[in-house]
This record gives C-alpha cells, sequence and structure tokens, in this order.
C-alpha cells in the first residue's frame, strides 16, 4: 500500500508529464537520453515531495550519520519507478514513443562511487534505512570520475575516467549545506590556523524508502575553491593561472582511490578523509546547534557508523571541535565522542588496515596529531601509534562505543587476531551484524519474474518482510517449476544479450557459473580458471564422456597498480579465446570475462546465474554481499566456509550448498608447512597439466611464459593456498555437475536458497545496528 500523505501520479498523469517535459525540455526529441532525462524529471517531481515530508516526520529524531568514502548506488530510475509503483506506467510511454523501457534505462550513467561490497553496502543501507524508518543521512564525497571504467583491450583491463556526471545528474539538488575545511598551517596554544581553505559544497540526492513510506539522504560533498577566479591575475595577463586554485581544489573529488604510490597520492588520499569526516561533521553539529541543544546531548540526538577506517579522522576531529571550540575538556569530549561513534570493520587483510606516517598527517592536519597524541597517552594499551605511524583501526576502536564484524565468522575472527588486545580490555565492544542486501534491488528490480513467481505463491508484502519467503515452503510442486522457468527465461535473455554484445553464443541449457567480484587474490578466480583449464583439458581427452555444459563467467576490476590481479584477468581472457574456439568442446564449455563490473552488469547476470562461485581463502572474506544477491535469487553456492557463506549454508541447508576447502582454522596450519604448495600438485596430476599448460604456451603461443608468474606463485610459498584447496574444489564442481544433470533436484534445491534467504535482507542487517548499536526506533508512519 502506497502512504496515504504520498502523492504519486497516476498512470495517465505519469504518461502526460513526461510527454510535457519531452515537449518543453527536449524539443519534442525522442531519442533514448531524452526520454531518460524527460522521465528522471518527471520521477524526482515526484520524489523530492516524498523527501521533504519525511524529513519533517523525522525531525527532532535520533538519527544516524553514515560517513563512507563509498556509495555504489548503480542506476537510481528503474528503481524508483519499481518502488513508485510506475513500472508498467514507464513501459507502455516507452512503447508509445517507440522504445523499450529497458533500452530507456540502460543509458543512465551507472554512478560508479564505490569500488566493490563495502559501497554496495552503503547503498543497500540507504535503501533500507529509508524503507524500515531510520533517519538517516549517508555522507560520502562526490567524486568527478569515480572508479575507474574498465576496458579490456587484448584481452587486459584498460582504465579510463567514468564520467557519470559529465550531462548533469539528475537525482541530485545543490544543497545550501557548504562548509570550509581547513589544511596544513600552524598549532600554537592549541589554536589551529591552517594555511589551506578548501569549500565542501554539499549535494543531496533523497533516498526515497519503499513506496515512498520514508526517506531518508545521501549527502555527497564536492570540492570548490573558496574563491574561484582570481581577476587580478586574469588582468595580469595570466589566463590560465587565474583559475589554478580552482583546479587544485577540484582535485581533491576527482576520483574514488587516488593512486598513492606517491607521497603526492597518499597526502590527497587523507586529505580526502578528512574532507568528509571534516565536513560531514560540521554538517551535524550545525544542526545541533540550530536546535539550540546542549553539546551534552549529542548522543541522544546523533549516532555516526564510521563504514571502515577510512573516516576514522572524525574521531580526532570531533575531539578539536569539542575541545578546541566548545570548551569540553578532553575526558568529556572522549566521552561524548565515544556516545556518538561506532565502526565497522571490513578487513583483517594487515595490509588493507589503515596506518598514516606521523609526519605526513601532521603536516597536513597538525592540530589532529596533537589530539591523537593525546589520545594515545590515555589509551597506552591501545595500540594507536606504532612504528611512526597512526593506526586508524586501533583510532577507531579506541574511540568507538561499538565495534562491528559483518558477519559471525569475521567477527569471531576479528576478537581473535586484529584487535585480540582491544578486545580483552574491552570485552562488551565489539558486537556481530550480518550484512545484508536490499531485496528491492536484488530480487524484485532485477528479476521481475522471480519477484512475480513469489508473489504468486505466498501474495505481497514479502518485500519488506523478507522473511515471508519462509512461506515458500513447504514446497508445492508448482512453485518450484514456476522458478526454475523463470531462471530459465533469464539465462536465454542473457544468452542472446552475450551473443548480441559480447559475440559470444552459449547454450542456455548449459550451467552458468558466475564469479563477479574485485578480482583479488584471496577471491582466488585463479583457483576457478586453473579449474576451468583443467576441466577443458579432461574434456578434450573424452569429449563423449557425459559432461554437463558449463559457461564460466567471469567479471571484475583490478585495483590499478595490483599487477597479479591484472596477469589473472590477461588469463582468463586467453583462457576463453582459446576454449570457445575449440571445435571438441564446443557447446560443452565456454568462457567469458565482462568488462567493467558494476551494479548494472551485476543486475543483469545474478538472476541467470545456476552457480554462485565464493571460493575466498577461508578467513579471507569478511562477509561477502554477492553470496547473499545469488541465493535468493535462486543460485546454489560453490564455497568454502567464509565470511557469511558460513551462515548462508546454515540457513540454506548443507544439502542444498556445494562446501568445499579447508576452514580458516586448516588454513592457519597448512600454511605453516613448507612445502604446501608442491606436495598438493604432486597428489593432483590434474593440477599439475593446468599449471603445465600455463608454462608451456598453450594459451599464448607467442609468449608461452607469460602466465609462468601465475604458476610460479601458485606452486610456492602462495598465501592464498590455491594449491591446497585445488583437490576438493575439483571434486565439489563434480559433484555440481550430477546435482545440475538432475533438473528437478536442482530446481528444488534452487527453490529452497530461495525460500530460505530472507535473513539476509538489510532491513534485518539495519534493525540490528539500531537495536545494538544506535538506539534508534523507527520513526512510526
Ligand atoms: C554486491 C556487489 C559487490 C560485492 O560482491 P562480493 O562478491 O561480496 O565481493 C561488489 N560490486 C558490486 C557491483 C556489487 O553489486
Amino acid at each position: 500500500m502506497r502512504d496515504e500523505a504520498v502523492t504519486v501520479p497516476s498512470d495517465a498523469a505519469f504518461r502526460a508529464a513526461v510527454l510535457e517535459r519531452l515537449s518543453s525540455d527536449h524539443g519534442g526529441r525522442r531519442d533514448l537520453c531524452s526520454v531518460r532525462r524527460a522521465m528522471a524529471a518527471v520521477l524526482r517531481g515526484v520524489v523530492v515531495p516524498i523527501w521533504q515530508s519525511a524529513l519533517e516526520r523525522g525531525a527532532g529524531h535520533k538519527r544516524v550519520a553514515y560517513l563512507s568514502m563509498e556509495f555504489l548506488i548503480g542506476r537510481l530510475a528503474g528503481d524508483t519507478l519499481l518502488s513508485l509503483g510506475l513500472r508498467d506506467a514507464a513501459k507502455a510511454v516507452c512503447l508509445e514513443l517507440g522504445l523499450t523501457l529497458d533500452d530507456v534505462l540502460e543509458v543512465e550513467p551507472d554512478a560508479a562511487l564505490g569500488n566493490g561490497g563495502l559501497g554496495r553496502l552503503a547503498a543497500c543501507f540507504l535503501d533500507s534505512m529509508a524503507t524500515v524508518g531510520c533517519p538517516a543521512v549517508g555522507y560520502g564525497l562526490r567524486y568527478e570520475h569515480g572508479l575507474f571504467r574498465q576496458g579490456i583491450e587484448d584481452d587486459k583491463q584498460t582504465e579510463t575516467p567514468e564520467d557519470w556526471l559529465s550531462r548533469g545528474y539528475p537525482w541530485e539538488l545543490r544543497s545550501a549545506r557548504s562548509y570550509g575545511i581547513g589544511f596544513f598551517g600552524t598549532v600554537t596554544d592549541g589554536v589551529w590556523k591552517p594555511s589551506e581553505t578548501i569549500w565542501a559544497q554539499g549535494y543531496d540526492v533523497p533516498v526515497p524508502g519503499w513506496q515512498g513510506s520514508f526517506a531518508g539522504t545521501l549527502r555527497l560533498w564536492a570540492a570548490e575553491a573558496v574563491q574561484s577566479f582570481d581577476l587580478g591575475r586574469f588582468n595580469g595577463g595570466d589566463h590560465v593561472g587565474a583559475s589554478e586554485t580552482e583546479a587544485s581544489a577540484r582535485a581533491l573529488c576527482r576520483v574514488l582511490y587516488p593512486d598513492d604510490g606517491t607521497e603526492a597520492g597518499q597526502t590527497l588520499r587523507l586529505k580526502q578523509e578528512y574532507f568528509l569526516s571534516a565536513a560531514s561533521l560540521a554538517d551535524l553539529l550545525a544542526d545541533h546547534r540550530a536546535a539550540g541543544l546542549p553539546m551534552e546531548t549529542l548522543p541522544d540526538h546523533v549516532a555516526i557508523q564510521l563504514n571502515d577506517t577510512h573516516p576514522a579522522i572524525a574521531g580526532p576531529e570531533l575531539m578539536r571541535v569539542l575541545i578546541d571550540e566548545e570548551g569540553l575538556e578532553f575526558d568529556a569530549a572522549l566521552k561524548l565522542a565515544r556516545g556518538v561513534l561506532n565502526y565497522t570493520n571490513h578487513t583483517l587483510l594487515p595490509e588493507a588496515l589503515e596506518s598514516w606516517p606521523e609526519m605526513l598527517l601532521g603536516w597536513l592536519l597538525p592540530r589532529h596529531l596533537e589530539i591523537i597524541r593525546m589520545l594515545a597517552g590515555a589509551m597506552p594499551g591501545a595500540g594507536i601509534l606504532g612504528g611512526s605511524e597512526v593506526r586508524m583501526g586501533n583510532l577507531a576502536f579506541a574511540m568507538a562505543g561499538r565495534v562491528n564484524g559483518v558477519s559471525a565468522l569475521h567477527t569471531e575472527l576479528m576478537k581473535e587476531t586484529v584487535f585480540a588486545g582491544l578486545h580483552r580490555q574491552h570485552p562488551e565492544r565489539i558486537v556481530n551484524q550480518t550484512n545484508g542486501v536490499t531485496p528491492r534491488r536484488w530480487i524484485a528490480g532485477c528479476n521481475p519474474g522471480l519477484a512475480g513467481a513469489v508473489t504468486a505463491a505466498i501474495g505481497e508484502g514479502w518485500l519488506t518482510d523478507l522473511e515471508r519467503l519462509g512461506e515458500l515452503e513447504p514446497l508445492q510442486p508448482g512453485v518450484v517449476e514456476a522458478m526454475a522457468e523463470v531462471k530459465r527465461a533469464n539465462k536465454v535473455q542473457l544468452a542472446a544479450w552475450l551473443g548480441a554484445t559480447q559475440g559470444v553464443q552459449v547454450d542456455p541449457g548449459a550451467m552458468f557459473d558466475v564469479q563477479i567480484k574485485r578480482i583479488h587474490e584471496y577471491k582466488r578466480q585463479h583457483l576457478n580458471i586453473l579449474e576451468t583449464i583443467a576441466l577443458w583439458q579432461e574434456m578434450r581427452d573424452a569429449p563423449q564422456a557425459g559432461w554437463v555444459p558449463r559457461v564460466k563467467i567471469f567479471a571484475g576490476k583490478a585495483a590499478p597498480g595490483y599487477h597479479f590481479a591484472k596477469e589473472i584477468i590477461h588469463l582468463i581472457g586467453k583462457v576463453a579465446r582459446m576454449v570457445n574456439a575449440d571445435p571438441v568442446t564446443g557447446d560443452l564449455l565456454k568462457v567469458v570475462f565482462l568488462p567493467n563490473y558494476n551494479v548494472s552488469l551485476a543486475e543483469r547476470l545474478i538472476p541467470a546465474a545456476d552457480l554462485s562461485e565464493q571460493i575466498s581463502t577461508a578467513g579471507k572474506e569478511a562477509s561477502g554481499t554477492g553470496n547473499m544477491k545469488f541465493a535468493m535469487n535462486g543460485a546454489l553456492t560453490i564455497g568454502t566456509l567464509d565470511g557469511a557463506n558460513v551462515e548462508i549454508r546454515e540457513r540454506v541447508g548443507a544439502e542444498n550448498f556445494l562446501l568445499f576447502g579447508m576452514t580458516a582454522e586448516e588454513v592457519s596450519s597448512r600454511r605453516a608447512i613448507p612445502d604446501h604448495a608442491a606436495t598438493a600438485i604432486e597428489a593432483e596430476p590434474r593440477l599439475a597439466r593446468a599449471l603445465e599448460a600455463l608454462r608451456d604456451g598453450t594459451f599464448i603461443p607467442d609468449w608461452p611464459d607469460l602466465f609462468a608468474g601465475i604458476a610460479d606463485n601458485v606452486s610456492g610459498p602462495d598465501h592464498f593456498l590455491v594449491a591446497s584447496d585445488f583437490a576438493d574444489y575439483w571434486r565439489a564442481q563434480r559433484e555440481a555437475d550430477r546435482w545440475f544433470a538432475d533438473a528437478d533436484g536442482w530446481a528444488e534445491k534452487a527453490a529452497l536458497n530461495v525460500a530460505r534467504s530472507g535473513w539476509f535482507s538489510s532491513d534485518r542487517t539495519i534493525r540490528g545496528y539500531m537495536a545494538d548499536i544506535w538506539g534508534i526506533s523507527p520513526v512510526s508512519a
């Protein structure tokens, strides 16, 4: 039901408004881009009043400030149409104009303001907070170019700037909020005099909840020069130099994760982190002061969540404001800060735990380094400083009221490893909140067929109460068949798209086996491609042996400086080239690497997947959220006992999950064996043969040892234990073949994955944060 207070146009009014916009703003043009923009303008006109009324309803209520360097929001038009119940109306208008809605939606730029799971989590949380009635502002940066756009040339990754803003962004409103943020300078007697100031200009993206029930805000800060143009300099003849301060200020928000291999790059990165933190705090405190509330009551009105350590400098910044501007004593300021700050840890990988050289931090933020040293002095056991570096994870932990992990396993490992010492001192501080994903985008939006089948079986209401998927059990025969039919249709559609856009012909009857995520050694795309090579070799030996046909689909970006990950992409491309042209294996095996993985591509692939590859080295994946999206779309997981895989398996049932590999504990002990890889390879001739193909020029005859580096790594002291898990991975893959060959059995397992995935809704996660971390109750309807 739509909220009574919300005015959503009728289908006829929507049609008229779009046509009116087309004529008034686009000269009546009917091309995809004009129609897209006209529709966005109309939707924005519906969303903004919903947003404003929600802000009024939430006024005075305690709220969340979710600070994140990434918000991987994806396209917004499709989601908005769905939520407002206007999808059919939009389809009809597009048809009338000689277009299809899918084509129109497709031309919206996908805002790539994130890198992976952490950024997508922030986006799912915004949707869930708006839907469950949790007042919230997501604070981020308005990167002009986001993360790079990935292309593939000669099977290798290329990187070009993403230009999501170049033609204007219809979903944002330039806000009245702006603040001067200081950098560098000197401190005398505790007074900081910055020598550079950059203006933080807010841009608001309204985030409507499901059917306009409530709404939140995504507030992105853009960097602008305090004085953008030097008229004197210009008139003096320096026409380009007159805009220098503007260019230098804007450099701050050009890209997400600028290369930090140089000192300039490191400084820029820390500058971004402080810019986000300081502008967001200034914004919160401005509201608090404007409401006439005493500073001591801050924790009653706001909870700040730090999404990983990137905004951890918000801790010292809050202390600075409380001490230097509000005149609080150090102890009182720390108590207050801890009352509002909370920190989500996302990784146990030591190289991913941020630390900043004291020299650099003290140069950019001299007063903050003083405060950090005071904090370190007040909490000598916290490990805030070490080896002339500021350890941001320890800093965030020390200043937070609550610290959370993102899956049950990850939270336990956090207590035993990175934060073991701190956990002993503060045993109540660490809590778990297993991640989730929004079912609006990740079921109803991307898989309307499945949503229809579910609604036909159990009625409406499950999209905002996902545990109700459990009502699909006991499975009625018709339901399993309907879901299998939807999967089949989704695969036919994907196959057509692959043929049309990638020039690869695949058989929709084959098993669609999908691994899509950032390319990283711990995620082990190389384990998957080695198994693919071994499978191809065996299929060639005996093509008539009754193989189950497979389509192996990969997608993911490699960090620009991560050479090994780029080599993995290159190898996948070369294997694809060889295998896809092989007449012996033909339709038995196809391999595809799709460029520029992003939210939109995920939405296209996940509904058509049979098998979900979640094969990280146990102990390395904090949670994963891709794994959840696949399960709720009826794919079976082949996976290790890592991150949220553990909980997925517990819920969907061991008999509906293809488990393989060592546990986190076994990984640790295995790693201690000096020849772990060599012995594993010796025991597994299939792996030896696949590795040989990387050295003998099978895939690149002109340069036979091009991939020897990957083979050497897997055969050597490989920290990620690809070789040691290979044999069991192969076994599980053949088990998957046997299960898939029994189509009815597979369909039932797939349906059970859907029925039992309700717990992985981010609505559940958000309710957990509200109850256990933020102390916020929902704003009632
Ligand atoms: C869900 C999602 C992720 C996270 O995937 P994992 O498999 O959990 O690493 C990354 N990128 C995009 C675009 C996503 O939609």
